[in-house]
């Protein structure tokens, strides 16, 4: 199948040519269908595998089909509404509107905390169309009644399964509360929880469902290897596998900010160009380090799994678990940064002697054991030192309130606002 079969606006086609696309991926060739007749959509996907365009096409393809005043009148309360966990991810989705949407004259605006809410303001007051945000920031407009929801069309929930895990269901539930009653509503997660079974019935009418790949399972192309070592041997064996493989572009996990921090301090020290990114980061400096890795200036990137989770690069070679996470979940997220469309990729885990029962449920969670490999000097000792305290296997840290990420403080001046189209048509 092609994207010329889809049935798609010609406007929207060339745009996804000049993207260099003209196979639809699984769920695109599933999901752009089902969106364009109108009808509600579940999709269980993970990031990597296309949703984005998945939704954004057959969107852009239905606000383009309607009455052609609708696309020109002046001033416009949003008529698609997309939520996403983390600023980043919205960032990436206004990106795709803006890519897919740029022979159109359709506007998108990308809100999220962390930033002045002022600019933001303004540019929600001169009209967009497809409105991508968090849920407190979009809370803090409709409280100050600086955002209209009456007239949403399409309201999507993207990364519904995180959304909960950072707790926004409350605010999820009050800004559904605001949407009008009359509308197409898609929803995407990359599990399919009791807890999301629950949110799609009260959500979705008669949806149209779509499942890539199987679940909780990583990409065919991503090669994915355990070490076995000791924790205080760690940052050495990490040091000693950068020098001998002249890797590029690593994308390296770490459980903690602070151990984040700490580990880009010291590959850094060792000569590998790095930084660390993580929800104590300012946006100007999280925007800086992920284009400074995008461009090859920074060797390795050190994220914590809640920054890393909306990190887009098209073709991720490595990505390291310096750390396992605590949910086994998080595994499936990690690795899902490699192996992207169809490219090879190679997920490696350092593993110590009291992560082995992570490591357990992660491998009972993917239904496959682990290549283990030894790099001599670097083996696990028989007998290991006890791990120093952390929370319980299987708890997630509790996140009062705002979760990471959204209490950064504000940078004057930095890439703030993403905003697309002609503001004068
Ligand atoms: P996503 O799952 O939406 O995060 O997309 C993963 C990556 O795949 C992004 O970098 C997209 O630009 C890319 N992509 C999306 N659709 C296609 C396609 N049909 N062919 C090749 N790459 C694609």
């Amino acid at each position: 199948m092609q994207f010329t079969d889809l049935g798609l606006k010609a406007e929207i086609l060339r745009a996804v040519s000049e993207q260099g696309y003209d196979t639809p991926t699984p769920i695109q060739q599933q999901a752009i269908p089902a969106v364009m007749t109108g009808r509600d959509l579940m999709a269980t996907a993970q990031t990597g595998t296309g949703k984005t365009a998945g939704f954004t096409l057959p969107i852009l393809h239905r606000l383009a089909s309607g009455p052609n005043d609708r696309l020109t009148r002046v001033s416009k309360t949003p008529r698609v509404l997309v939520l996403t966990p983390t600023r980043e991810l919205a960032i990436q989705v206004e990106e795709s509107v803006r890519t897919y949407g740029k022979h159109l004259p359709i506007n998108s605006l990308a809100v999220f905390g962390g930033v002045g809410i002022n600019p933001q303001i303004a540019n929600l007051r001169r009209g967009v169309d497809i409105l991508v945000a968090t849920p407190g920031r979009l809370l803090d407009h409709v409280q100050q009644r600086t955002v209209d929801l009456s007239a949403i069309e399409i309201f999507v929930l993207d990364e519904a399964d995180r959304m909960l895990d950072m707790g926004f269901i409350r605010d999820i539930r009050k800004i559904i509360a605001l949407l009008p009653k009359q509308r197409q509503n898609l929803m995407f997660s990359a599990t399919f929880s009791p807890e999301i079974r629950e949110l799609a019935g009260g959500l979705l009418h008669n949806p149209a469902s779509v499942d890539v790949a199987a679940r909780n399972t990583a990409a065919e192309t991503v090669t994915q290897r355990v070490i076995e070592t000791d924790r205080e041997k760690k940052k050495e064996l990490l040091c000693h596998l950068f020098e001998t493989r002249g890797w590029h572009q690593v994308l390296v996990f770490a459980r903690t900010k602070h151990g984040a921090d700490a580990l880009a301090r010291t590959l850094d020290k060792a000569g590998i160009k790095s930084a660390a990114i993580h929800g104590d980061k300012s946006q100007g400096a999280r925007t800086r380090a992920l284009t400074d890795f995008k461009d090859g200036k920074l060797v390795a990137l050190v994220a914590t799994d809640i920054a890393a989770r909306g990190i887009d690069i098209d073709a991720l070679p490595y990505v390291i678990n310096y750390e396992l996470p605590n949910v086994a979940e998080d595994y499936v997220h990690r690795i899902g940064r490699t192996g992207r469309a169809g490219m090879e990729g190679e997920a490696i885990s350092l593993v110590c002697h009291d992560e082995r029962p992570n490591l357990r449920d992660i491998e009972k969670l993917i239904k496959r054991s682990l290549e283990r490999v030894v790099i001599p000097g670097f083996e696990q000792s028989a007998t290991a030192a006890p791990r120093p305290v952390q929370p319980p296997r299987g708890a997630r840290k509790p996140q009062p309130g705002r979760p990471q990420g959204q209490k950064a403080p504000q940078k004057p001046g930095g890439p703030q606002q993403h905003r697309s189209g002609s503001r004068h048509r």
